[in-house]
């Protein structure tokens, strides 16, 4: 049976083309499987197996329920009134996550802790010095008339902190979360685009902990270690800043840095297709944070802003699937025409880490379920055998992998 997309041939048995990951029942149009994540659809709001592309499914339930326990526990915290550590723990939960994340999956083998920790000591830096510049240094007052506006309806809403502190900050904020995420997706080490969304979600995490950090700052050096009025407010603002703005930081900015990484091999770099999804990135970062601005003079402010957030998060979410899927897909159908081996192939016997059934030689898809190779951690990748690499390390790279799966 030969693929309709790319000509390859694939046994009869085949789900999907294992070059090009083409699904070879003509009728499955609508239920398309994520490439990443195949018991995923590519329409789903998933969060972790979107910013988190090389979790398994077992993994990504393992992070999941940290992530939600940890959540929990920091809503105690919160309730308790202990909102130092409340919102110190909930600006850090998802990007100290993340970090775990990556060092987990052993993302980048060859240039690992460093690399990974000096993107967030950048970025946390350069996060820390804007939030000062724009909260502090120069539009402290214009900030404070969000507070002094009061509670009197939209007429009086301060219409020159909202240019500055939703428009303007948000845009530059965008670029500097940028920044890092680029110097490294230019590597040749790390010319993925997964990598490139990796580095985006890292940035865009760090970057919201550490202006939440600038943000909040009064509540660090009050010295009132606990706080009795307000908190059932203090606990939606709190889910915000942990959950979504923390979301909403990293996924714009894994969009814009996936976009400069490309889908083939090597970085696209500053191209068309880079800044539209930078203009998108700003664009829904902006939105973020109109939407907040506004939404605190209406009644119930706290809580319709963070609905607000939400939905700006399922855009966000969404959109990186779409593109994720159309780049993996994409990439393969050009490389099954090119018919060289890349080093993104399968090239000796493995097993797909989703679906544990054999992978075929010179595979870029699992014919089973339809997952790409790309996603599949380095380690797993190991097992699949690089060119170059002797057969005998295959053996502890293969418990690596069951021991990944577990
Ligand atoms: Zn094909
Ligand atoms: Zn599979």
């Amino acid at each position: 049976m030969s693929c309709p997309t790319c000509q390859s041939e694939n046994p009869d048995v085949a789900a999907f083309c294992h070059r090009c990951g083409t699904s070879q029942h003509a009728s499955s149009g609508s239920t398309r499987t994520y490439a990443v994540q195949s018991s995923e659809g590519v329409n789903q709001f998933a969060v972790i197996s979107t910013i988190m592309p090389h979790s398994n499914r077992e993994t990504a339930d393992n992070y999941r329920w940290a992530m939600i326990v940890s959540a929990v526990l920091i809503m105690g915290a919160t309730a308790l009134g202990l909102l130092p550590i409340a919102i110190a723990a909930a600006a850090f939960l998802v990007p100290i996550a993340y970090l775990v994340y990556i060092y987990d999956v052993n993302l980048w083998e060859d240039a690992p802790a460093p690399v990974v920790a000096g993107l967030f000591l950048v970025t946390g830096v350069l996060a820390s010095l804007v939030s000062l510049f724009f909260f502090v240094w120069v539009f402290a007052d214009e900030f404070r008339e969000f507070g002094t506006a009061g509670r009197s309806g939209m007429e009086s809403f301060p219409i020159v902190p909202l240019l500055i502190f939703a428009v303007l900050l948000p845009v530059v904020a965008e670029l500097v979360k940028n920044l890092p995420g680029l110097l490294l997706a230019r590597m040749p080490q790390f010319d993925d685009m997964i990598d490139g969304l990796t580095f985006g979600v890292a940035a865009g995490t760090a970057y919201a902990a550490f202006e939440t950090i600038v943000l909040y700052r009064s509540i660090f050096t009050s010295g009132e270690i606990r706080t009795e009025q307000g908190l059932a407010t203090w606990v939606v603002v709190i889910i915000n800043l942990m959950v979504v703005k923390s979301l909403v930081y990293g996924t714009a900015t894994g969009i814009a840095v996936a976009a400069f990484s490309g889908k083939g091999e090597g970085y696209d770099g500053l191209t068309a297709f880079y800044l539209k999804n930078l203009g998108f990135a700003m664009l829904m970062n902006v939105l973020y944070w109109v939407g907040v601005r506004l939404a605190a003079n209406l009644p119930y402010g706290q809580a319709v802003g963070l609905l607000w957030g939400f939905v700006v998060l399922v855009v966000l979410v969404i959109r990186i699937r779409v593109m994720m899927q159309a780049a993996l897909l994409e990439a393969a159908v050009e490389a099954a025409a090119k018919a060289d081996p890349s080093k993104r192939e399968t090239f000796v016997e493995s097993f797909c880490p989703e679906c544990e059934n054999m992978l075929l030689t010179g595979s870029h898809f699992c014919i089973v379920c339809g997952t790409s190779v790309r996603s599949s951690s380095h380690q797993a990748r190991r097992t699949m055998g690089a060119p170059g690499e002797s057969p005998s390390s295959a053996s502890d790279a293969g418990a690596a992998t069951t021991g990944g799966a577990s």
